[in-house]
């Protein structure tokens, strides 16, 4: 169980978007098995594992498709917040966009950037969200590894930079070559994923390697002052000075990096989430949140600071088991369970009975938790969706949403 409380540095609030059929199921089922693999079943030795492990859980119904779930993947605590895939609900796309730092765009390596995640695409770039793209099924007869990343370039209007290229093609799609570390990566069949080699690049692909790396490094140093500096004095570039230049430029959206696997065959997803606890934002790495005083109108800026005043959105209410869950995420301050909040919309006070972590496989009750936290709450009767909980003493109420489309309320 994980009861330690992660620091705020390493939490990575985080959603899937992708048109459907991409993959997203499968690459949140892989996420979930090699991050709660550990505490599930420890090593894996046959084939099976994934499977079996689906089965169970879905007999036990995982909460895959919940607002939130959390897992631990090596020190970092990822929030894995569910994005609806369709786009007929722009409201809810967007709510759950609100609330998330960074995504993850998977796209289908034969059907590359279809409508759907042009859309949801677009809709991330509106709320700035810091994205990565995974291309998928790489597997598949007809993949196009090249061909959907000038897609993302000339559809998305993205500037995606490689970080991998493929090691093998269709149904010999092995691996995939690290263009930050330059190595080689290649997985295990046997154990579904659960096992790979890191080794040195084989001659076939170092050519392309060298080639790939100079056209990382040139649109690192367009982007950053350390690499331009390194690149013009033809000097080595230490690895974490690369990981630094690409976090910053993800951070500022003015890169995508590109990374490549098959879900299915269990290829590409543990550098998958490498990638988003290097690269992707922290709650303390994007801009504060700006609410305002229900009385003055003044703007409060709400710092993810846990001794700041509390700021949490409600952003999806369920019932689950007869019983409201609202799931919210803390901005700023702490939400603490038998404590009394201020819902300055209703001008009213509720009382949080619980508090629940979402994991794949269970809801963990915690006493409280700080900025960044993405929980499910019990007890409030009355609070809803875009909806602020903060203190009666210190009023904030973040900001409504601006929808494409018009609100129609039912009352
Ligand atoms: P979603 O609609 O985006 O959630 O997509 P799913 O994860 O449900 O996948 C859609 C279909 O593509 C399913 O039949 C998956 O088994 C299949 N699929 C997912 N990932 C891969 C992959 O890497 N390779 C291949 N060949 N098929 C895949």
């Amino acid at each position: 169980m994980n009861t330690q409380k992660t620091k705020i540095e390493n939490l990575r609030n985080i959603g899937i978007i992708a048109h459907i059929d991409a993959g997203k199921t499968t690459v949140t089922e892989r996420i979930l098995y090699y991050t709660g693999r550990s505490y599930k079943m420890g090593e894996v030795h046959d084939g099976q594992a994934v499977m079996d492990w689906m089965v169970d859980e879905q007999e036990r119904g995982i909460t895959i498709t919940s607002a939130v779930t959390t897992c631990q993947w090596k020190n970092t605590e990822i929030q894995l917040i569910d994005t609806p895939g369709h786009v007929d609900f722009t409201i809810e796309v967007e709510r759950s966009l609100r609330v998330l730092d960074g995504a993850v765009g998977v796209f289908c390596a034969v059907g590359g950037v279809e409508p759907q995640s042009e859309k949801v695409w677009r809709q991330a770039d509106k709320y700035r969200v810091p994205k990565i793209a995974f291309v998928n099924k790489m597997d598949r007869i007809g993949a196009d590894f090249f061909g959907t990343v000038d897609m993302i370039r000339e559809k998305l209007k993205a500037r995606p930079v490689l970080l991998q290229i493929p090691v093998g093609r269709e149904e010999t799609f092995t691996g995939v070559i690290d263009l930050v570390e330059m190595k080689q990566i290649v997985w295990d069949d046997e154990t579904l994923g659960a096992r790979f080699e890191i080794t040195d690049i084989e001659d076939a692909y170092r050519e392309d390697a060298e080639l790939y790396r100079d056209r990382l490094m040139e649109s690192l140093a367009d982007v950053d002052d350390t690499i331009m500096e390194a690149y013009l004095a033809e000097t080595p570039v230490e690895t974490a000075d690369i990981v630094k230049a690409i976090r910053g430029a993800v951070n500022r959206l003015a890169l995508v990096p590109v990374l490549c696997g098959s879900a299915l065959k269990n290829k590409g997803v543990q550098p998958l989430l490498d990638a988003v606890a290097l690269y992707l934002p922290s709650p303390k790495d994007v801009p504060p949140i700006e609410g305002i005083h229900p009385d003055t109108g003044d703007v409060i800026r709400c710092e993810p600071k846990a001794s700041g005043p509390l700021a949490a959105l409600i952003f999806k209410v369920s019932i689950i088991e007869g019983r409201k869950l609202s799931f919210a995420r803390v901005y700023s301050g702490r939400l603490m369970a038998g404590e009394e909040v201020y819902n300055p919309l209703r001008k009213q006070k509720e009382k949080i009975s619980r508090i629940l972590k979402m994991h794949a496989n269970k809801r963990e009750r915690v006493e409280e938790v700080g900025p960044g936290a993405i929980v499910g709450v019990v007890g409030l009767k009355d609070a809803s969706t875009g909806e602020t909980l903060c203190r009666a003493s210190a009023p904030v109420a973040l900001e409504r949403m601006e929808f494409e489309e018009p609100v129609i309320s039912i009352a």
